[in-house]
């Protein structure tokens, strides 16, 4: 019996991995990370990757339900091996996956199911009387292959469909948290209760399951865990727990939970809509990734917004108008000034209708509707005058 973890690093294979928890953060295949990162790197998967991710995986599920209701075909086994090198090939590039060991996963792919090793099912299923994976009797050296190659493919059919479901999940509370700006543990943890509490999002996270086999979301990860001792990087010999996980969509959950807990967050950028990692309370409101349109950092971008070279004003759109207007209500200011038989409006009217004439003109450098529909109706002098007096309070 053993008591205590001593292999030196955990597993980092889809269909057998295990995680070493210390402190704030945890080692998977021997690189140290942050709690919370799964879940920031899987808000981050780019939406048409995620899809693609998700729907690979259903093939993967519809061939492993043939597996289980045909006999043995070389054409399924073959299949199934394309179906999986092709997820891999999806995946192997972006986080969270990355931090596996890719490596392996060919490694595995190449003892299942290699043109060898498929003529060697073949020859097995054909002893068989009934040739199909539920019928090879139990205590045998091909019972325990079979296992083996159904936990295989399961890992895979579980890594697509759980990442999509809980990256949805992630999705809605992370938008929930930036909206609501709760950003230290105390309100981390409220804001948690608050929102995993509520009937409606209870509801809407069961009808996020998809087949038999992807069933049942959940909250609570059903995890092997054993302590482990560890040497931290300066050497230091450190206590830790080891994790075992069947399913990503546990180490998702645990990834998730535990980095809340630690007080480590994702923070949804206002400039880019990109998610940024935190792990402190403080309140840095843009990501410091350079923003495409701009290449500058989104925090730059947001700090120098209003000190970016201004356009000359009378490079502006509809300048013209504004500038006719601006003479004409200078005009009628001074008529009333002088007292001028033809002064038809108050000082203050004029005013104000030079106020709001400025602030059309602004409007329509800014807004392109507003520009096209809207600003030269509300630079008609008499319109500008009504709006004046309106504003005003005058008849
Ligand atoms: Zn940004």
């Amino acid at each position: 019996m053993r008591l205590i973890e001593t292999k030196p690093v955990g597993d980092a294979n889809f269909y057998k991995f295990s995680i070493d928890f210390v402190d704030d953060k945890f080692i998977i295949g021997g690189k140290t990370l942050p709690l919370g990162i799964i879940t920031h790197d899987i808000l981050n998967i780019p939406a048409d990757k995620l899809l693609s991710v998700f729907k690979t995986g259903d093939k993967l599920n519809d061939l492993y339900n043939r597996l289980n209701a045909e006999n043995y075909s070389d054409e399924l086994f073959i299949k199934i091996r394309e179906t999986i090198l092709k997820i891999i090939k999806l995946i192997k590039k972006i986080k969270p996956f990355s931090y596996f060991c890719i490596k392996d996963e060919y490694n595995h792919v190449e003892e299942l199911f290699a043109d060898s090793k498929i003529e060697m099912w073949k020859r097995c299923f054909a002893s068989m009387p009934i040739p199909n994976i539920n019928f090879v009797p139990e205590g045998t050296a091909m019972y325990d292959n079979v296992i083996v190659l159904t936990e295989f493919i399961k890992s895979y059919i579980y890594l697509c469909s759980d990442t999509f479901n809980f990256y949805k999940v992630a999705m809605m509370y992370f938008v929930n948290l930036t909206e609501n700006g709760f950003r230290d543990k105390v309100l981390l943890a409220g804001f948690t209760k608050e929102f995993f509490g509520s009937e409606q999002v209870l509801e809407w996270i069961e009808e996020l399951n998809a087949t038999e086999i992807t069933h049942n979301f959940t909250l609570e990860p059903g995890v092997w865990m054993a302590p482990v001792v560890l040497k931290n990087k300066d050497g230091l010999t450190m206590l830790g727990r080891r994790i075992h996980f069947d399913r990503m969509l546990n180490f998702y959950v645990t990834d998730m939970f535990e980095g809340l807990a630690a007080g480590h967050y994702s923070w949804q950028c206002g400039i880019c809509n990109k998610f940024f990692f935190m792990t402190t309370a403080h309140k840095q409101l843009y990501c410091s990734t350079v923003n495409p349109e701009y290449s500058v950092p989104c925090a730059y971008v947001a700090k120098n917004k209003l000190n970016m070279p201004k356009q000359k004003k009378k490079d502006g759109f509809g300048h013209d108008i504004w500038q006719k207007r601006y003479n004409s209500l200078r005009n009628e200011k001074s008529k009333t000034k002088n007292g001028l038989p033809s002064a038809k409006y108050d000082i203050d009217v004029c005013d104000k209708a030079i106020e709001l004439a400025k602030r059309h003109y602004d409007d329509a450098q800014i807004y392109f509707d507003y520009a096209q529909n809207q600003y030269e109706q509300d630079m008609i002098l008499v319109n500008l005058i009504a709006e004046a007096k309106s504003v005003l309070g005058k008849k």
